[in-house]
């Protein structure tokens, strides 16, 4: 069993009274956090036979969680970048005539290996072929909720309309119950599902108390057909029809009216705010504040690598900063810590995982990063949260562990081969490049 004490650290817990210890330690047994507190109560004899980790200059906090992301379309990253209605017109084709179970297995195989390296210790996958992504999570040891995305066409993985179906049932049946991938139920939005196959995806997600989430008030294009076919805003159609609850991932959630922000917080759905990929997207600035004033679980995620490139979480947090401070004309809104909170446990509380994620606190799993600080962008250190928030990126997370085990260690990662994930990926680059030129050419 894993027996690790990190000693002379500042920690961060992210603990419901962000308890944090200037010069702390903490201690791990087997996949969870045994003890934590302030290094000079450490009675260190008592852990006689523990690695011990002197972290003297360095900052823990817990593992980040990202909460959207369709993370085989690291293939595709940086195709297609600037081009509008991308979605319809390179996404959908490319995938339609290019994407492969081998190709998904080793897009999300190199994103793996990103978000470990990037200090995200959990992450929400809607796919393809995730059965296969969830053996490849297995292998990476990372956290993952993962789920088949459902829609109306043929998809990747399923030559029938609503294939996503019959799939998430077995998906779930198998990976039910499993130490750190926990299945989901996603629908991919209203404008790829009939009202039918949204209540059934709702009634599996509900029968087996799992999440499920969804694209909402996403597209322009979703909120005008909506009004047209339904009447009603897209949140307002998903409540009439009974799917939301407080197990409903909102992804996006931009295009909100007042009425809209009643039904989240009536039914306690929870929200994927993906600041990058929106702003980048052109499509707008989700009006996260109101969520949170009326007590909406707001989580960060960073959508699929060709919406929002990078997929860790700390390069998100000064877009978040900054996208809402100036949306709101108010810098004295989402202090550093608040934007922390919600890359940390509001992520587990979207996921449903805050039982056992999250935060650093004693009997929860030892998902945690390890902060550099002497690189120069690191100091000088007044205000940690500022730091991490504001200053810090990928390169400055040093070592990660997930459910108690030590994934990446001085930058180098234990359990994927780098390098060989990597040919692995490009192996598919001129394929994809090819198809990139006939979708260029057929809209000239
Ligand atoms: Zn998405």
């Amino acid at each position: 069993m894993a027996q690790y004490l990190l000693k002379n650290a500042a920690i961060l817990t992210m603990d419901a009274d962000f308890t944090l210890y200037e010069d702390g330690y903490l201690a791990v047994e087997g996949n969870s956090i045994q003890e934590i507190g302030p290094t000079a109560q450490l009675e260190e004899s008592r852990f006689a036979g523990y690695t011990v980790l002197d972290c003297r200059g360095k900052i823990i906090t817990p593992g980040m969680i990202n909460t959207h992301s369709h993370l085989s379309m690291m293939v595709f990253r940086s195709l297609a970048d600037d081009v509008p209605d991308r979605l319809k017109r390179y996404l959908f084709p490319l995938e339609r005539t290019a994407m492969t179970r081998e190709m998904a297995v080793a897009g999300a195989n190199y994103a793996f290996a990103e978000l470990l390296l990037g200090g995200v210790t959990t992450v929400y996958d809607a796919y393809y072929f995730e059965d296969d992504i969830a053996r490849e999570a297995e292998k990476a040891g990372i956290r993952g909720v993962l789920s088949e995305t459902v829609l109306c066409n043929p998809s990747p993985s399923a030559k029938e309309p609503y294939g996503g179906i019959p799939y998430t049932r077995e998906f779930v049946k198998k990976w039910k119950g499993h130490p750190r991938i926990t299945p989901a139920v996603n629908c991919h939005a209203i404008y790829t599902n009939d009202t039918a196959h949204l209540q059934e995806c709702h009634r599996i997600a509900r029968e087996n108390s799992i999440i499920f989430c969804m694209h909402v008030a996403e597209m322009g294009y979703e909120q005008a057909d909506c009004l047209r076919d339904h009447g009603m805003t897209p949140v307002a159609y998903l409540d009439s029809i009974g799917v939301l609850d407080n197990r409903f991932l909102a992804a996006h959630s931009i295009n909100l009216e007042e009425n809209d922000l009643d039904i989240y917080e009536k039914r306690g759905v929870k929200v994927s705010y993906n600041a990058g990929s929106n702003a980048k997207g052109a499509k707008g600035v989700a009006p996260i504040k109101k969520m949170r004033e009326r007590g909406i679980t707001v989580s960060l995620g960073t959508d699929g690598p060709m919406s929002g490139n990078t997929i860790d979480i700390l390069t998100q947090l000064p877009l978040v900063g900054k996208v809402q401070k100036l949306f709101n004309h108010d810098r004295s809104l989402f202090p550093a810590k608040e934007i922390f909170e919600m890359a940390t446990i509001g992520g587990a509380k979207a996921l449903g995982l805050d039982g056992i994620t999250g935060s650093l606190e004693v009997g929860k799993r030892a998902d945690l990063v390890i902060f550099e600080t002497d690189s120069v962008n690191m100091n000088p250190i007044y205000d940690y949260y500022s730091v991490i928030v504001y200053s810090a990126n990928p390169s400055n997370v040093e070592s990660v562990f997930v459910d108690g085990e030590l994934v990446v260690e001085n930058r180098r990662l234990l359990t994927i081969d780098l390098k060989e994930a990597r040919s692995r990926m490009l192996a598919y680059r001129d394929e994809i490049a090819a198809i990139a030129r006939e979708l260029d050419k057929a809209v000239l």
